[in-house]
């Protein structure tokens, strides 16, 4: 399978067609059929690694201010016990907490419901250690990477740059700051070249990092989804904007 990471942006995408969804559909269209889905989201972000247990996750509304229409949203995707497990598994010696009070988020199900409409394959969600520094997010992708031969689609979803501070809400086109600009590239060419030390010590990579990921929830999921690579595998960028001036919708593909 291929592992993919999804810059995922404004939640109303979920109700949306645009760019950013009608690429994530063609992906759904193109992609061989997963057993079931691994997804690392920015949104839950908290002080341990757990994975989702529950056979029927719910779907978690997890922002304030939207329109109702988007607190409506159901994605009745079914859980995987059996993943979970595995996930565990691969995991030893960290523990794994199996978790039975989150569900689907959405930076997992914005997305989901235009790569799998029909929500008929099953999604387990790890959350990030947010008291672990960026190294053992990389080495964790690493560890999930023989999900891959099994049938499992391993997604991280967040953005590669997400700063709401500078964000500008509303359908009208802003131009993207010239920092975001800057850091995405430089992010495209380290990927493409397959050098990762510089993206997993991403604090180190000066003030358009800085600004470009002012907190790390939104940029750690890339770390998994890297750590996933095989050597000398091809990386794309099969959908590509800058939302609001300063969040990345850039979609990264290996595989
Ligand atoms: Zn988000």
């Amino acid at each position: 399978m291929p592992a993919i990471f999804f810059g995922h942006g404004n939640p109303m995408n979920a109700l949306l067609q645009n760019d950013y969804t009608e690429g994530w559909a063609a992906l759904g269209r193109e992609l061989p059929r997963p057993q079931a889905v691994l997804c690392v989201s920015a949104h839950w972000y908290f002080p341990a690694t757990a994975v989702t247990a529950n056979a029927a996750p719910r779907t978690i509304h997890d922002f304030g201010g939207f329109p109702r229409e988007l607190y409506e949203v159901r994605y009745p995707a079914p859980g995987s016990p059996s993943l979970a497990r595995r996930v565990q598994e691969l995991l030893r010696p960290v523990q794994v907490k199996s978790d039975e009070s989150w569900g689907l988020d959405h930076g997992t199900w914005s997305v989901l419901c235009h790569v799998f409409p029909e929500a008929d394959v099953p999604v387990v969600q790890l959350s990030i250690d947010e008291t672990e520094p960026p190294e053992f997010h990389y080495e964790l992708g690493r560890r999930l990477s023989p999900l891959r031969e099994e049938g499992v689609l391993v997604l991280g979803s967040g953005n590669l740059v997400h700063n709401l501070h500078t964000y500008t809400w509303g359908r009208h086109r802003v131009e993207p700051f010239d920092w975001a600009v800057r850091f995405e590239q430089q992010a495209r060419e380290l990927m493409s070249s397959g050098n990762d030390a510089p993206l997993v010590n991403y604090e180190q990579l000066g003030r358009d990092a800085q600004l470009s990921a002012p907190t790390p929830d939104h940029y750690l999921p890339l770390l998994y989804v890297l750590g996933l690579r095989r050597a000398g595998e091809e990386v794309s960028f099969p959908v590509a904007g800058m939302d609001g001036g300063s969040v990345s919708m850039l979609t990264i593909r290996l595989g």
